[in-house]
């Protein structure tokens, strides 16, 4: 496996409490980063907080309840990660959450309220971050700002339909953004997930499963009808390798690009 040190360096992921956000920050602190997490519910948050500390005690680890999608709180992050850490190396653009809707379904409120979490879960915590960012890029490209995005993007379901209408444009913003911070040595990458073992489908599985249906027998069911190519779901540490991967040097001649973390579902060439 290659190995890079990240000591030194700071790392910030939203929705770090749970799922592929909280594998992500496990990552950086083994490679030696200093890490800043954020989520709502601060009793989920500090959960995460605890198992961080507690396989690795000497972590440079802060924790702050955070609402992307509330400027103010984004802006008091990254003052909480200014004043801890003093600089910013990678951003992880993570928190989030699908919605299932068709089109008949989605009224103007669930349309609003999901292009909303889509674009204002990238674009406030990069504009809050892009000072540090901005300070901490070295000639290298050390700077980069990584997003978690869904194959829906490129490959929309039509029961995902304002999802994967904001995800597509979500695809596009972070084109646009790679271009415009690359003269600052910023890189801008993404993630396309399939479908990925964690928090949300957790809670789908409470429920929707039959009753006696195991968790292992619901997902393997899912993963057949969904015809995922590589049989199962995805586990949160597949994701944040490759997040892992954007973020950090190991990358560093790569932006406004995206890394397909499906499982094989993705049919284009
Ligand atoms: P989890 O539910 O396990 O984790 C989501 C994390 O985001 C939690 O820490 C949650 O904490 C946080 N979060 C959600 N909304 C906000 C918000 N407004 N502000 C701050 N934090 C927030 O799910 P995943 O790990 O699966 O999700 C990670 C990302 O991957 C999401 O953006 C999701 O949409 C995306 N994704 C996941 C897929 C999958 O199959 N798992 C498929 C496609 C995309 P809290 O609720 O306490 O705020």
């Amino acid at each position: 496996m290659i190995q890079i040190d990240l000591t030194g360096q700071v790392a910030v992921v939203t929705g770090g409490s749970s799922g592929i956000g909280l594998a992500t920050a496990e990552l950086f602190l083994r490679a030696g980063a200093s890490v800043a997490i954020c989520g709502r519910d601060s009793e989920r948050l500090a959960q995460a907080e605890a198992s961080l500390k507690a396989q690795f005690p000497d972590a440079k680890l802060l924790a702050q309840t955070c609402d992307v999608l509330d400027a103010d709180e984004v802006n008091a992050f990254a003052q909480a990660v200014q004043t801890r850490f003093g600089r910013t190396d990678m951003l992880v653009n993570n928190a989030g959450q699908g919605r299932v809707s068709t089109f008949v379904d989605t009224t103007d409120d669930a349309w609003r309220e999901e292009l909303d979490l889509k674009y204002f879960s990238v674009i406030r915590p990069t504009r809050a971050f892009l000072p540090m960012l901005r300070d901490a890029s070295g000639s290298d490209n050390t700077a980069a700002v990584v997003c978690v995005n869904s194959l829906l993007a490129l490959q929309p379901e039509p029961h995902m339909v304002a999802t994967s209408s904001a995800r597509a444009g979500v695809l596009s913003l972070i084109k646009s953004l790679a271009v415009e911070l690359a003269p600052q040595r910023i890189r801008v990458n993404s993630i396309l997930i399939g479908i990925v073992e964690s928090g949300q489908w957790r809670r789908r599985f409470a429920k929707e499963a039959q009753p006696g249906q195991n968790w292992e027998d619901w997902t393997a069911e899912l993963a057949r009808k969904k015809n995922i190519p590589l049989g199962r779901f995805g586990r949160p540490e597949e994701a944040a390798q490759a997040l892992f991967y954007l973020a950090t040097t190991l990358s560093s001649y790569t932006t406004g690009s995206h890394i397909d973390v499906s499982g094989g579902v993705a049919r284009h060439v």
